[in-house]
């Protein structure tokens, strides 16, 4: 935290364009996983789900020994 390159990021569905999570992300690039500790806001209800239409969009894992959410490339978009 506090690293000028961290930035907040929305990240919605692909599919149906709902909103998944605000996420802090670390650093610039594609969006390739999402640090459980960095989401500041989930509006999912069945983990790692889109609410709106049901698709999985992650799966549960680890990077750098912190729990991880890998993005499902394609499922999600995002928007500073
Ligand atoms: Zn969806």
């Amino acid at each position: 935290m506090g690293n000028k390159r961290n930035h907040i990021i929305d990240i919605y569905c692909t599919n149906c364009n709902t909103h998944l999570y605000r996420y802090l992300k670390e650093g610039e690039g594609k969006l390739i996983k999402c640090y459980t500790t960095n989401i500041l806001e989930d509006d999912t209800i069945n983990l790692l789900h889109c609410p709106g239409c049901g698709e999985e969009f992650a799966r549960e894992a680890r990077y750098h020994n912190r729990p991880a959410y890998k993005i499902i490339q394609g499922k999600v978009y995002v928007r500073k």
